[in-house]
C-alpha cells in the first residue's frame, strides 16, 4: 500500500526525541511522501532541515500560517517569499484564515492570504488552506481568485455537504484527516456524498490524531486509521481508498 500524508508538521520540536522512528514507523505503514506545511519564520529552518536530510520522502511547502498572522506579518511575508524567489516549492502553504481563537489579525490575514494566493498564481503551484472556522470566509477568497489557474486543497477539512460541494466546484481538494474518525463530526455524511476523486489524505501531526489515538500526539504513521475509516464509509477496500488518493496528491503537488 501506498499513501500521501500531504500535511503534516514532523519538523515541530514535539518530534525531536523520536523523529527516526517515527519516519521508521510512516514507511513501514506504506507512507511513500510527506508535505511540509511552512507556519513562519520560526520554523521555517527546521522544516529545511528536516526534507533535506529526507530527500524524495519530505517535501516543503512555503507560506505564512494564518495564527502567525501578527503585527509583523509584512516582515513575515517577506521572508517567505524570499524563500519561494531562491527555489521550488511544492505548495504555498499554509495560507488561509483561523477566526477560532482570535480575529484580532483579521485584516491582516485577509491581506496575507490575498498576497499569497498571488504568489501560488505566480510560481503556478497549489496552495494549502487553513480554514478553521472560516471555511465560507476562505471559499469566497478562493472564488476571487479563481480564473481557472489556481489549485490546491481545503487542509482538514471539516465543513458540511454544501461547502464540500463549493470546493469541489473550484476545482480544489479537500485534505480529509483525522476529524474523520471522531464521533459526530459528521464528516462521514458529507464524504458519503462526496467523489474520492477530489479527496487527499492527510494528517496534520502532531495535531488531531485520529481515533484510537485521540488526543495523542499524531504522526504519519497514523494516517493508515484514516484511511480505513474512509474506506468502510465508502465501502471500497482501503487499498482503493490509498490508490486514488495517492494519484490525487501526485497530481496536485506534481510528486
Ligand atoms: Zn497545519
Amino acid at each position: 500500500m501506498s499513501l500521501i500524508d500531504t500535511h503534516s508538521h514532523i519538523y515541530v520540536s514535539e518530534f525531536d526525541l523520536d523523529f527516526a522512528l517515527v519516519l521508521q514507523k510512516a514507511e513501514k505503514e506504506g507512507i511513500r511522501k510527506i508535505l511540509l506545511p511552512a507556519i513562519d519564520s520560526t520554523t521555517h529552518e527546521s522544516m529545511l532541515g528536516v526534507e533535506e536530510k529526507n530527500p524524495s520522502i519530505c517535501w516543503s511547502m512555503m507560506g505564512l500560517h494564518p495564527c502567525s498572522v501578527k503585527d509583523n506579518y509584512k516582515e513575515e511575508l517577506k521572508i517567505a517569499r524570499n524563500y519561494l524567489d531562491g527555489r521550488t516549492f511544492k505548495a504555498v502553504g499554509e495560507i488561509g484564515l483561523d477566526f477560532y481563537w482570535d480575529t484580532t489579525f483579521s485584516a491582516q490575514q485577509y491581506a496575507a492570504f490575498h498576497e499569497q494566493i498571488e504568489w501560488a498564481l505566480h510560481f503556478d503551484i497549489p496552495i494549502a488552506i487553513h480554514s478553521r472556522n472560516s471555511t465560507d470566509e476562505c471559499i469566497k477568497v478562493v472564488k476571487e481568485h479563481q480564473k481557472g489557474k489556481l489549485s490546491g486543497v481545503f487542509h482538514c477539512f471539516s465543513g458540511d455537504i454544501n461547502q464540500a460541494k463549493q470546493v469541489i466546484e473550484l476545482g480544489f481538494c479537500l485534505g480529509i484527516g483525522g476529524v474523520i474518525t471522531f464521533k459526530n463530526s459528521g464528516l462521514d455524511k458529507v464524504m458519503d456524498e462526496i467523489s474520492l476523486n477530489h479527496v487527499v489524505l492527510e494528517t496534520d501531526a502532531p495535531y488531531l490524531a485520529p481515533v484510537p489515538f485521540r488526543g495523542k500526539r499524531n504522526e504519519p504513521s497514523y494516517l493508515k486509521y484514516i484511511a480505513e475509516k474512509l474506506a468502510v464509509i465508502k465501502n471500497v477496500t482501503t487499498e482503493e481508498i490509498a490508490t486514488i488518493t495517492t494519484a490525487n496528491a501526485e497530481k496536485l503537488f506534481r510528486l
